[in-house]
């Protein structure tokens, strides 16, 4: 049995969640899913956006499943205290092509990874003066964060069979934080003889995404260029309805669309569920059900090739169990 908790939230989250959902039950695998609150909807209610028993949940099960939530103004990010809860200390972005979806590129398939715990979102901020005219932010890095996510960077290398990770960084003008940053990564690469290792700019970086995005296999970052980096490449490919992500850390992980609950379409069952269910896909991965993760994988872009149901955001006019479904009636071909 696989404890998972869920956390639809708000808006399309729900609706996703479900899709998502009914993709995993479809699988020959036992799942325990624990369903959880969190979001603006609950702070409505009950006045905070993140209950004890949800995080509790969150720590209990063997990984997490997030839809989408609509932030409320003036309280903390429930996802924020979730991936700091789980210590999830990676952002895992895949950028990967579909066949039959129209983007910029239509052969990329390479990794994101961002570190998730310090850098300039380390919400460390302070005024100068007291007419507060000047703003200060601290922008912390630690040997320890560096190297595990240089590790995490490498391991995932060796994992996905993938030969080079690149650590994007501005240590000439960033000496002391992005200094430790690169030298960390280096320090952690001789550990790993087999992957090829290399640094660049993060200026640089922007501008080979899209002039020569297919030179990247993994890119391993600090926590503000790896939020802007992902969203960049994302870009490249399919759009947010196909944009799965994970955060990973030690002992547990949690996996969600990029996108937010986008409440301009909720409620109208009109959402693409296909980004939470590639999410749902990486959590296979990341608890070591390959097999099954494939599974999922394999049958979303045989949905995507045929080009015959599609939601709205991909020119159809399917509703997100539509899709969901056609995804898994393709797993069912499959066994
Ligand atoms: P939030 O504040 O929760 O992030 P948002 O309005 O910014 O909400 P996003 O989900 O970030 O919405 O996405 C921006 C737009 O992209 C949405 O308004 C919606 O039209 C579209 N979109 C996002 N996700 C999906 C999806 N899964 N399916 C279809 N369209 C989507
Ligand atoms: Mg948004």
């Amino acid at each position: 049995m696989i404890k998972v908790t869920t956390i639809p939230g708000d808006g399309i989250g729900k609706e996703v969640m479900e899709a998502g959902i009914a993709v995993l039950d479809a699988l020959d695998l036992n799942f325990d899913f624990i369903k959880s609150e969190a979001g603006d909807g609950y702070f409505q209610e009950n006045g905070n956006t993140i209950p004890e028993e949800t995080l509790k949940n969150a720590k209990n099960s063997q990984a997490t499943l997030f839809g989408a939530i609509t932030s409320t103004p003036g309280e903390r990010s429930p996802i924020i205290t979730l991936r700091k809860e789980l210590d999830a200390f990676a952002n895992l972005r895949p950028i990967k092509s579909f066949e039959g979806i129209n983007s910029l590129y239509n052969d990329l398939d390479f990794l994101v990874v961002r570190e998730n715990t310090e850098g300039l979102y380390s919400q460390v901020e302070s005024y100068g003066d007291k007419e507060e005219t000047i703003a200060i932010s601290e922008r912390i890095i630690t040997k320890k964060a560096s190297e595990r996510i240089a590790r995490f960077a490498f391991d995932k290398a060796i994992s996905d069979e993938r030969n080079k990770v690149t650590c994007v960084h501005k240590a000439n003008v960033l000496k002391k934080t992005d200094g430790l940053f690169k030298r960390t990564f280096y320090d952690v690469a001789k550990s790993y003889p087999k992957i090829k290792s290399e640094d660049l700019y993060i200026d640089a970086v922007a501008m080979y995404l899209i002039k020569e995005p297919r030179s990247f296999d993994i890119i391993v970052t600090t926590n503000l260029f790896g939020d802007i980096l992902s969203d960049e490449a994302a870009g490249l490919v399919g759009g947010l309805g196909l944009a799965p992500s994970g955060n990973i850390g030690d002992n547990n992980g949690l996996f969600e669309p990029v996108h937010g609950s986008a409440p301009d379409i909720a409620g109208k069952n009109i959402s693409n569920p296909i980004a939470m269910i590639l999410s749902s896909a990486m959590m296979l991965d990341f608890l070591d059900e390959n097999y099954y993760a494939n599974q999922i994988t394999t049958a979303v872009e045989n949905v995507l090739k045929a080009r015959k149901i599609a939601t709205p955001d991909l020119g159809g006019t399917a509703k997100t169990m539509d899709l969901a479904n056609a995804v898994i009636e393709e797993i069912n071909k499959q066994t």
